[in-house]
């Protein structure tokens, strides 16, 4: 496992080398660290326990990258199966532990307080395991979903191209050509695909039938990356950070049994998916921006001018205040987006405010917290630059800001024009 860095439990740093140590923690101090507030759900207490013990030390060495994160990981995977923590919200038919959505919601945030923590416990599968699951055919079913699970398989997903808005997936240019003897040849360009370096399958929206722009016609097709004709051309550093990826396909051929759910229905598939992936983020950005929000108080608590600590100056008490506002104000949205995922309802406004109102979150607890630290927070010796560039890119992906804004002013406006015109409804219903 990878050293813990920091101090003697209980103890505050006292010797220079100790102080550097707690600085470059990437987290917490280690006293800080042992202290896991407790909300009564003992399961949610294991995995931020875990997470902030045993992810959060490794990060420095999960972010480089390379065989020392792939051993870091695997160790991580060890423990977290050991203690009972793997795999938490998979179906028990995949090997997961079959938590519900909504009793996984109650501890995704602590799980996705580090970048790390889903695929250190396992979960980071999820969405993809449960579409093949899902979706599937015989084939797909029998060869994927288990080994995702498991962690013996990667996969990704790619829907956006350099060439067409990725707002707009009605105009997407990739096709997939149905073979005279069977099967598809996939052909067209990808970009910003989340881990498709090291992935063993790519699901990519494709046009099976019709022009751009017309509704029908788009199909979702599961490619294996070693198939012949798909290459990855580069990695697309985001503020510097690696993980997504541009990719090719010249004339992929894909098994006709590889078409996910049914020729031309890909766009109800994909917003099954974006809507439990958003909520996801959003549960997970909760526990980033909660992270940033700690580190800014034990700052400001700890830092001493001529005038006392960085926390009796009323400026930094404002940083605190609207924080803290943002965070507690955002809560509530993404848990009720969450429950209507649970239970099967008709989410999208709530998700449209969850992803819009938790992204800007992100962001401004983040800069707050960087503000209050100075220079060191736009260091390497703290996680805060990492939380920040999470929140700028948050408004962006699964959807900018923008098309959540006016989809879910849309939508409520539609519902209050129903109201008025056949008297249906109450006005309850059109704004909630
Ligand atoms: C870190 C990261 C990870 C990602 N991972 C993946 C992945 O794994 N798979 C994948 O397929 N994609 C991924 N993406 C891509 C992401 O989903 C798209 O960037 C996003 O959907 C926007 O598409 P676009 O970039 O083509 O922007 P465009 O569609 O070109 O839009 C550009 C801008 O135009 C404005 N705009 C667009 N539409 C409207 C509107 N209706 N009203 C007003 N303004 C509008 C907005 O300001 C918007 O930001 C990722 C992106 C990032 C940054």
């Amino acid at each position: 496992m990878c050293a813990t860095r920091g101090t003697r439990r209980g103890a505050h740093p006292t010797s220079s080398s100790e102080r550097q140590s707690d600085r470059r923690s990437h987290g917490f101090p280690a006293r800080w660290r042992k202290v896991v507030q407790s909300h009564g759900d003992a399961l949610r207490d294991r995995v931020a326990d875990f997470v902030r013990n045993r992810v959060m030390p490794c990060e420095p060495v999960l972010d480089a990258g390379g065989p020392g994160a792939a051993a870091a990981l695997r160790e991580l995977r060890a423990r977290a199966r050991q203690e009972g923590l793997w795999a938490l919200p998979l179906p028990a038919e995949l090997g997961g532990r079959g938590l519900s959505f909504e009793r996984y919601a109650a501890l995704a945030e602590a799980e996705g307080a580090s970048d790390h923590g889903p695929a250190a416990l396992g979960s980071a599968s999820l969405l993809d395991a449960a579409m093949l699951w899902k979706h599937g055919g015989h084939r797909i079913r029998e060869e994927y979903p288990a080994r995702l699970a498991a962690g013996e398989l990667r996969a990704c997903y790619a829907m956006t191209e350099p060439d067409t808005p990725g707002t707009e997936p009605l105009r997407t240019a990739t096709r997939a050509e149905e073979q005279p003897g069977g099967g598809w040849r996939v052909s067209g360009r990808k970009w910003f695909v989340s881990g498709a370096a090291g992935a063993d399958l790519v699901t990519v929206l494709a046009r099976t039938d019709g022009e751009p722009g017309d509704r029908e016609g788009l199909s979702l097709l599961v490619v294996p990356t070693g198939s012949p004709g798909f290459r990855v051309v580069r990695e697309l550093p985001v503020f510097g950070a690696g993980g997504q990826w541009e990719i090719d396909f010249d004339r992929v051929p894909v098994d006709a049994d590889h078409l996910l759910g049914r020729r031309g229905e890909a766009l109800a598939v994909a917003a099954e998916r974006l809507q439990t992936g958003r909520t996801l983020r959003c549960l997970r950005w909760l526990g980033q921006a909660q992270r940033a929000f700690d580190l800014m108080c034990l700052r400001a608590n700890s830092r001493t001018g001529s005038r006392g600590p960085l926390a009796g100056h009323q400026l930094v008490q404002s940083h605190v205040f609207e924080a803290l506002l943002a965070l507690r104000t955002t809560r509530p949205l993404v848990h009720e987006a969450a429950a209507k995922i649970a239970a099967g309802l008709d989410a999208h406004v709530e998700v449209g405010l969850a992803k819009v109102a938790a992204a800007r979150m992100l962001q401004q607890v983040a800069d707050a917290a960087i503000q209050v630290h100075g220079a060191a927070g736009l260091g390497p010796d703290t996680p805060l630059p990492a939380l920040f560039r999470t929140g700028r890119a948050a408004r962006i992906l699964d959807g900018p800001d923008e098309l959540h804004v006016t989809s879910v002013a849309r939508r409520v406006l539609r519902a209050y024009e129903k109201y008025e015109n056949d008297g249906k409804g109450t006005y309850e219903q059109c704004a909630s």
